[in-house]
């Protein structure tokens, strides 16, 4: 495999600025769409906002996939950042790892496995 001996890095910072320009130019889109769509509230807290604080509101992916943005907003939901900093912490590991499954996943299978030893009782 060939080295090279200068990396071309003028090229690489400009396709990496041109993916962050491309990225916060999309933030700002479905921000402003979600913001134009749902009233001016957070989802968790119902704190609410106004245009001097409206930075603190953000746009929560539900799915957690930031490419997956419909229209009709149904994959949004405004949170403050407090709340959004919560509702991904729920997911993560103390290392920061994304956990394969999460605590709410856990928490709807429960109630099938005390059904079933409910019934085990009965019989
Ligand atoms: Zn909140
Ligand atoms: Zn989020």
């Amino acid at each position: 495999m060939p080295t090279r001996k200068t990396p071309d890095t003028a090229k690489l910072d400009r396709i990496v600025a041109e993916a962050r320009r491309n990225r916060e130019r999309r933030e700002q889109d479905y921000r402003e769409q979600a913001l134009k769509i749902y009233p001016w509230v957070c989802t968790r807290c119902a704190r609410e906002f106004d245009r001097s604080n409206l930075q603190q509101l953000t746009v929560h992916h539900k799915d957690h996939n930031h490419d997956n943005n419909p229209p009709d907003g149904s994959n949004w939901e405004l949170l403050c950042i407090y709340c959004h900093d919560n509702e991904h912490s729920r997911h993560l590991d103390s290392a920061g790892r994304k956990l394969e499954s999460s605590p709410e996943a856990q928490a709807v299978h429960q109630p099938f496995a005390n059904l079933r030893s409910l019934l085990k009782n009965k019989e």
